[in-house]
């Protein structure tokens, strides 16, 4: 079966984030293909200490920094669009265009699984959450239109365990913990609702060493241990935002898991 994957997000590094172990695991399978869609360019964002970056070449930086985590990785993106929106403006760009931007590259990969963020934007960022709304309308445009693929659509999300877990080893650190009602810091989702558990631990130092490729943004990770920073990248979890599901049927510890025999062949 081929196993197409489309990642739509607002911001470099939300990619690494959010599927770079399961792409890294895909990395060696010769029906993996890989579109990856960033909405800007991230030129709003941190810029740590050292990075050499300025307001002004924040954007650039972030794009190539971006590039160089998928070569850290292993496998870079067959793909790779930038929209060029502001950063921290999505919100602010017509939802309909947006979602037609989006749905003009799904329409061209026709991807079996698309990855965006849910509703909570993982940090309820304004631009995730924007994404997020554009990439799903986008993905059931695509898919009402009878095109090939757009046979699961995936929420990334932080299970509420998780973030727990965290918060724990930060109060332990003599730290605050994380406020989850404070905007651009992670929130969880109920554990049972997550539906997706992909189990990334094989290749967490390989998806460590992209996350530090994204040297402006390493304001986040001075609090954590090497051991937590690799057990933090040992899971990448999510919420099957369509086909509906039902409670109690399970994981699926990969995303293209349960599309076997009846995606379409390898061309
Ligand atoms: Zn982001």
């Amino acid at each position: 079966m081929r196993r197409g994957l489309a990642v739509v997000v607002a911001h470099p590094d939300d990619d690494t984030f959010g599927c770079a172990g399961t792409v890294a695991l895909h990395a060696e399978d010769p029906a993996f293909s890989f579109v990856l869609v960033h909405a800007t360019n991230g030129e709003a964002g941190e810029i740590a200490d050292g990075s050499g970056a300025t307001r002004e070449t924040l954007g650039a930086v972030r794009q190539e920094e971006d590039r160089r985590s998928w070569i850290a990785l292993g496998r870079v993106p067959d793909r790779h669009e930038w929209l060029h929106y502001p950063d921290h403006g999505l919100a602010d760009v017509p939802p309909h265009e947006l979602a037609a931007r989006v749905a003009g590259i799904l329409r061209e990969s026709e991807p079996e699984v698309v990855i965006t963020f849910g509703p909570d934007g993982v940090t309820g960022h304004p631009d995730h959450i924007a994404i997020g709304e554009a990439t799903t309308a986008a993905f059931h445009r695509c898919r009402e239109e009878g095109l090939p693929g757009f046979r699961r659509l995936i929420h990334s999300a932080i299970a509420q365990r998780t973030l727990d877990g965290w918060n724990r080893q930060l109060v332990e650190a003599g730290k605050d913990p994380m406020d989850p009602t404070q905007l651009y810091v992670p929130r969880g989702v109920p554990d049972q609702t997550i539906d997706v558990d992909v189990d990334t631990s094989d290749v967490a130092p390989r998806v460590l060493a992209a996350l530090r490729e994204h040297r402006t943004q390493q304001g986040g990770l001075q609090d954590w241990s090497e051991e937590q920073q690799l057990e933090a990248v040992s899971h990448e979890r999510g919420v099957i935002a369509w086909p509906e599901q039902r409670r109690g049927r399970g994981v699926v510890r990969d995303v293209f898991d349960g599309l076997e025999g009846q995606g379409r062949p390898v061309r």
